[in-house]
């Protein structure tokens, strides 16, 4: 019997998933299922141990869900991608593989490897067939008038909406659910460090993420666009761990979404959430169009010769959340603590990390990867470039948040500072976003740091040096 192999990698799910649909559809194959973890690839990316054990438990609960459809999934660990790649093409030998399904990966690595294995698979006589799965639509489709890529937001989303008016929505081909397995299967740990998660706000498999989904779009959906912005209300969906495993898929969402405003297209009926899904598209879209992003390089050639300071003092105060700016530090201890930041305060500590403390954003960066659940390059890539005003499509580099005034914006009465700087509960609420000032004038001892800079003149002086560098460019 001939064997369909099918290739999971950022696509932890059975359903709405296209590479999983095609290898089930002609019922004379037996279906196969392979994961290769890549711990050195981890560990070149930064990859937070929280994330690779957000991985290991979804893998685990993939693998139980699989058995159901009377598919066995092998699990294996290489150190590189080309040993991946090696023991792959192995693999499909020995199983008898004729066909292989997958999801595209976008980056230039991933890219390559699987060339690698294409070009060598076929000269074998077996076939791999791609998909576009973790995004809602192919890049090579979303092309302007001039057959030319996008690089700005506007525009680009204008014709991800017009081509998804017309996409055809109907879902891949269910799995038939035929064997019934009780025993639990499990699969052996990481080669990788692995810190648990909270799993009450990040519960595990499929099926939870889905439920996470249709009861956000119930209950939070219409009311996302006035809300998203305040880090002390749970207001945004918190689906983004799933999302960048491909636990979920974007055309999940927007199934969802549609059901929820189903005249979504219309541009009269805006829905902010949709909006963010497709950002999410937008800088998957440009790591699958411009190679050079997949290497870290700042996308404005100007801005590599900006003279970074790197102060490493800073830099720890900033990643500890001890920089003595309420709302930084409750932002970085939210990430330090859940594995995940609100995108509000990702913002504000980014840009406070670049044009304040004026270090490279990649350090930053690399800093979010290694503690973000949702880590993954492309967002935070293009968010950090954008932040910095180093990428395409970038905010302006005289755009420089106020920690000050977005905390009394966004956090009016202190609750989310509170929550992650206790210390600061004796101070009256009016002075909780420049505490500094109060405990001067009344003389009190805090065990909370005085900041670490002051802001308008670091702002001053990091606009002077971004204008020097660009003027002489
Ligand atoms: P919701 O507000 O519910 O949004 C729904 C989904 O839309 C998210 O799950 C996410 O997939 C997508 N999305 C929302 N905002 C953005 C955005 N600005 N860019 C791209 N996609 C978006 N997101 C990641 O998934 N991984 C990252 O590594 C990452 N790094 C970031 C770094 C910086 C400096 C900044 C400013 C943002 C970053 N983001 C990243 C984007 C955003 O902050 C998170 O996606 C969002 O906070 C996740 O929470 P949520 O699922 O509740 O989002």
């Amino acid at each position: 019997m001939y064997v369909n192999l099918i290739w999971f990698r950022n696509d932890l799910r059975t359903l709405e998933n296209p590479a999983v649909s095609a290898a089930c559809q002609n019922n004379t194959f037996k279906v196969i299922a392979i994961y290769i973890a890549t711990p050195n690839q981890w560990r070149s990316h930064h990859m937070a141990p929280k994330q690779a054990a957000f991985i290991y438990h979804n893998l685990i609960s993939l693998k139980n869900e699989l058995v159901h459809f009377d598919i066995k999934l092998y699990t294996h660990q290489s150190s590189t991608f080309l040993n991946a790649a090696l023991y792959f093409i192995k693999f499909c030998l020995k199983h008898d593989v004729k066909n292989v399904f997958y999801n595209y990966e976008y980056m230039l690595n991933e890219c390559e490897r699987d060339n690698l294995v294409k070009k060598h698979l076929h000269r074998k006589k077996i076939f791999m067939y791609g998909f576009h799965g973790s995004m809602l639509l192919s890049p090579h489709v979303v092309k302007n008038k001039k057959n030319k890529t996008y690089q700005v937001y506007s525009p680009f989303k204008k014709c991800v909406l017009k081509h998804l008016k017309q996409l055809n929505l109907a879902s891949p081909m269910l799995l038939k659910k035929n064997i019934k397995y009780k025993k639990m299967l499990t699969i052996r740990p990481f080669c990788y460090p692995m810190e648990e998660f909270d799993q009450t706000i990040f519960p595990i498999g499929e099926k939870r993420a889905l439920y996470r989904l249709k009861i956000f779009c119930t209950n939070k959906i219409i009311r996302y666009g006035l809300h998203r912005n305040f880090p002390y209300l749970t207001s945004t969906s918190l689906l983004s761990p799933y999302l960048s495993i491909g636990v979920l898929s974007p055309i999940q969402c927007l199934k969802y979404i549609l059901k929820k405003v189903p005249n979504v297209f219309s541009l009269s009926k805006k829905c902010t959430w949709l909006n963010e899904i497709i950002w999410r598209e937008f800088y998957y879209y440009l790591i699958a169009s411009y190679p050079i992003l997949s290497k870290n390089q700042s996308i404005k050639k100007w801005t590599e010769k900006i003279p970074w300071k790197n102060n490493n003092i800073y830099l720890e105060a900033w990643k500890k959340g001890n920089t003595g700016f309420p709302i930084i530090d409750a932002g970085m201890r939210q990430l330090n603590t859940l594995g995940w930041m609100h995108n509000r305060l990702r913002m504000i500590t980014a840009s406070f990390l670049v044009k304040n403390l004026f270090i490279d954003w990649r350090l930053g960066h690399n800093y979010f990867m290694s503690k973000l659940i949702d880590g993954n390059f492309a967002s935070n890539n293009g968010n950090w470039q954008w932040i910095s005003s180093t990428g395409y499509n970038s905010t302006p580099y005289f755009r420089i948040f106020n920690p000050e005034i977005q905390s009394k914006k966004f956090d009016c009465l202190g609750k989310f500072i509170l929550q992650y700087i206790p210390e600061l509960k004796k101070i009256p609420i009016s002075e909780i976003h420049n505490p500094h000032a109060w405990i001067i004038k009344n003389k009190v001892n805090f065990n909370y740091p005085a900041p670490i800079i002051n802001y308008k003149l670091s702002r001053k002086n990091n606009l002077s040096v971004f204008i020097k560098t660009y003027n002489i460019h």
